[in-house]
């Protein structure tokens, strides 16, 4: 399973993550229809990307149409700043 990986130092704080993720929820560019946040710091003021627990816990099926069964979540792929990655989570069992 493909884990979402936040690289907070690369946060710049566009919010393209949280439009498409919107976007491609209900047709509308609302932050409160994505599944990712960007919050302030209160101490530095810094930008810093918020998932909710089920986009880490399975993926959610919204693909950039470029790259359908990817398995790269919209959020990470419209990132351009390399603040969201996707890694292969290894297997213990
Ligand atoms: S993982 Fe999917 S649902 Fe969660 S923020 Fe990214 S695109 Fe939206
Ligand atoms: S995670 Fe990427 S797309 Fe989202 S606000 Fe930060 S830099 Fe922008």
């Amino acid at each position: 399973m493909k884990k979402i990986i936040v690289h907070r130092e690369k946060c710049r704080g566009c919010r393209r993550c949280e439009m498409a993720c919107s976007w491609k929820s209900g047709g509308l560019t609302n932050p409160r229809l994505a599944g990712i946040s960007i919050w302030k710091t209160e101490n530095e003021g810094k930008d810093l990307p918020v998932f909710n627990q089920i986009c880490l816990d399975q993926f959610c099926g919204k693909e950039h149409p470029d790259k359908l069964g990817s398995g790269i979540p919209l959020c990470v792929s419209t990132c351009l700043f390399g603040a969201l990655t996707v890694e292969e989570e290894e297997c213990h069992e």
